[in-house]
């Protein structure tokens, strides 16, 4: 058996057409342009290719961006202080600080200061207390793209054993929180799982993994997923993105997984893409939100 391969690339395309669309009428019933101001410290070559795709991907679909570069010795306090311009800024309806931060900077006490309406990654505690609650203001950008895929991919969630490997902030813990809710944004059938999260100090992982009618790999180690570690079948979702002497792969060993998954993510082109489609979303729902509160 082969896999069946989850375009993520088309499936953001697909999103990013429907938001392109909704921001035309947003910005015709209100005169309001969404505005999303992104925050790159440093020189981190990889976070500059971040922050540029999430730039063009912006005006792909009509959202106004702003980057704001500073130095990488830039301080705390000066950071600070942009971030509270931003969020007093009316013009400016979503701020992004890229990851990750110089290492003499304290990365939550600048998140924490990101004005929740205006917290389009949804890191901000108020935001993460929301999605445990089941009432989000934002679903964060890379879990909320995972689910999605399986959306949109007619992959039902409900009732399924999910096994998420990776316990972070970013993916594991608020991707857990969101599948394991009894409803969704997308509807019930995109919720409703039965969820695992494994991490580093999971015990015998592979006999976890295989119980796993969907797989979620979100570790940061290239190829650690193995063929045996697969239910037969099984929708595997690869968040990965590692650079080697291979270039980009996943947490996956695709060629491996792929004669045992029934689906499988590709890395490039499978969760990514979908990660910054769900940033625009969130901008727009940030500029609508602020709107209706003036
Ligand atoms: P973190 O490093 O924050 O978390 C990694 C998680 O994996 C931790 O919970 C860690 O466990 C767990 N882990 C590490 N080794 C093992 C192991 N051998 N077995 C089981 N679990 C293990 O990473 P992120 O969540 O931020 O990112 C994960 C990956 O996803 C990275 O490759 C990153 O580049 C990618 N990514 C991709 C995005 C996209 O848009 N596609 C967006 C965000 C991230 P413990 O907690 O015990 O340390």
């Amino acid at each position: 058996m082969s896999a069946e391969l989850l375009d993520g690339k088309a499936i953001a395309n697909e999103i990013k057409q429907e938001l392109g669309k909704e921001v035309a009428k947003f910005i015709e019933d209100t005169s309001v342009v969404p505005c999303l101001a992104a925050v790159l410290v440093g020189e981190d070559p990889a976070s500059q290719v971040y922050v540029r795709n999430k730039q063009r991907a912006c005006e792909r679909v009509g959202i106004d961006s702003q980057l704001h570069r500073l130095p990488a010795e830039t301080t705390q306090a000066e950071l600070l202080d942009l971030v509270d311009q931003l969020n007093a800024s009316s013009e400016v309806h979503g701020i992004l600080v890229q990851l990750p931060l110089p290492g003499h900077i304290d990365a939550t006490k600048v998140l924490d200061a990101i004005d929740p309406a205006k917290d389009v990654d949804a890191f901000h505690p108020d935001n993460v207390g929301r999605i445990a609650q089941g009432r989000p203001r934002f679903l964060p950008c890379t879990p909320h793209g995972v689910q999605q895929i399986l959306h949109r991919s007619n992959i039902p969630v409900s009732g399924q054993h999910v096994v998420v490997v990776g316990r972070s902030d970013i993916v594991g813990k608020p991707l857990a929180m969101m599948l394991v809710q009894r409803d969704s944004t997308l509807g019930s059938a995109a919720a409703n799982a039965t969820v695992t999260v494994c991490h580093s100090r999971s015990k015998e992982l592979s006999s976890i993994t295989r119980e796993a009618d969907i797989l979620v790999a979100a570790v940061g180690q290239p190829k650690l997923i193995t063929a045996d570690m697969v239910k037969p079948g099984a929708a595997v979702i690869d968040v990965g993105i590692n650079r080697t002497d291979e270039g980009l792969v996943g947490d996956v060993d695709f060629d491996d997984v792929r004669e045992v998954a029934g689906h499988l993510t590709p890395v490039p082109g499978g969760v990514g893409p979908l990660t910054i489609a769900m940033l625009l979303r969130n901008t727009l729902t940030a500029a609508a939100t602020q709107n209706d509160a003036r």
